[in-house]
């Protein structure tokens, strides 16, 4: 392959074009509509995202996070010390280091919106305003708001859920994280280098309703949205029946991140998936043993090895997770209670927030340790021995 084009400029088509790029592809093109932007996002990187990419590791200002307050709108507040940070980024940061990342690899960067990509004989013409480039592959990293409409997942209205919020000129040194009666999806408060990004995600809610959720909130900490600059963007959040009816590929052509559907349902991280689904475009691009026509299939096999299964079993469970109730009380109030009342509990919350706990195999975790968390808690309960981290809250 001689010349490939990546649309989309964001954490999954920059990742391609590095890796092309420095795997020897002689012409890596990327193209986005923007220069590196901000992104809506919470712009949060778990531990699992910022280890696998060392690039990421000391280079671009970010602000690391070691605690989170997680409460419900019912008055349930439990503070967790993260063992291992959270990283949050400006977007526009971390989109403008991963682009010199690729440009610096060998990777051509064009300022254009691709309004079409037709099948041509060498393969593909990738069309914007003034330009007209051939390619021989095609990689789609146009994100959630993918305009070209032969490429891509195919989002049904259930498969997305909304989110918006603000950023507000505010300082704030841990995670908010605060779970809502009946609603599955959560506020979050990401505190960044010199703001907080402030933000509400829903399945199955308009954003009226999500946007007033958040400002009562707001309200509640006393922070006027009035000068904050707003946000509002879809996240893929697939149902169960939404991986096997998706797409990663065709002829000539694969997608990565979110414009693959590459979104963990639960919580809305989509930067590690976008870089990861990079990674593996590459990998199968660059994989000499397998002819071109064959490359979206190889793909697809690197993506079901590495998170697909995982992403899927997400699915599953997420309504129980947000809607849920366990012994008379909804999920999230039991699961505040108990990081409360339980070390082993907190460590299993904390390897969440790491990344490094899958959600396939939570269930026997938490079954293992079911009777000493039970223990723990009748024993702080009974003798009023609550954690440091609750007395801090
Ligand atoms: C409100 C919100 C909060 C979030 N918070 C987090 C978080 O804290 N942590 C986390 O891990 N994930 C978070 N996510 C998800 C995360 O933002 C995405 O998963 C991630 O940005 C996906 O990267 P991507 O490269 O696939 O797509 P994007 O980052 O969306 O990049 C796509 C790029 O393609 C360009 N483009 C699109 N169409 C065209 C076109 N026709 N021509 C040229 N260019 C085009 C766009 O300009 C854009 O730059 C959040 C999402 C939202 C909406």
């Amino acid at each position: 392959m001689k010349r490939v084009v990546v649309v989309g400029a964001g954490p999954a088509g920059t990742v391609v074009a590095a890796r092309l790029a420095a795997g020897g592809i002689r012409e890596v093109i990327v193209i986005d509509e923007k220069p590196p932007w901000e992104k809506p996002c919470g712009g949060g990187l778990t531990y699992k995202a910022y280890r696998s990419f060392p690039l990421l590791e000391h280079s671009a200002p970010h602000k690391a996070i070691r605690q989170a307050l997680l409460s419900t709108d019912g008055g349930h507040v439990a503070l967790l010390r993260l063992d291992r940070p959270i990283r949050i980024y400006s977007r526009a940061v971390l989109n403008r280091l991963l682009l010199e990342k690729a440009i610096e690899s060998g990777a051509e960067f064009i300022q254009a919106r691709v309004t079409a990509v037709e099948a041509c004989p060498s393969g593909w013409r990738v069309r914007t305003a003034k330009l007209s480039l051939d390619a021989d592959y095609c990689v789609i990293a146009t994100g959630a708001r993918n305009s070209l409409r032969d490429f891509g997942a195919r989002f049904r209205p259930c498969d997305l859920m909304y989110a918006l919020g603000y950023y507000l000129e505010r300082e704030q040194q841990q995670i908010d994280i605060r779970f809502l009666a009946g609603v599955r999806g959560y506020i979050w408060v990401f505190p960044r280098v010199d703001h907080v990004a402030v933000g509400i995600c829903g399945k199955g809610l308009a954003a009226p309703e999500l946007r007033q959720i958040l400002h009562g909130f707001l309200r509640e900490k006393g922070w006027s949205w009035k000068e904050g600059r707003f946000y509002a963007h879809p996240i893929p959040a697939l149902e169960v029946d939404g991986w096997r009816r998706n797409r990663y590929g065709g002829r000539l052509w694969v997608t990565v991140g979110d414009a693959a559907g590459l979104v963990d349902p639960i919580t809305g991280e989509g930067i590690y998936y976008a870089l990861r689904s990079g990674q593996l475009a590459a990998e199968a691009l660059l994989d000499e043993t397998v002819d071109r026509e064959s490359k979206t299939t190889r793909y697809e096999q690197l993506l079901e090895q590495a998170f697909l299964p995982e992403l899927e079993f997400a699915s599953r469970i997420a309504s129980r997770v947000f809607l849920g109730s366990l012994l008379g009380a909804p999920v999230p109030q039991r699961m505040i209670q108990l990081i409360r009342y339980s070390q082993r509990f907190r460590q299993i919350v904390r390897d969440l927030f790491a990344g490094m706990q899958p959600y396939s195999s939570l269930k026997a975790r938490l079954l293992r340790s079911l009777s000493r968390t039970i223990q723990e808690a009748l024993v702080s309960v009974l003798f009023h021995r609550v954690s440091l981290e609750e007395e801090q809250a």
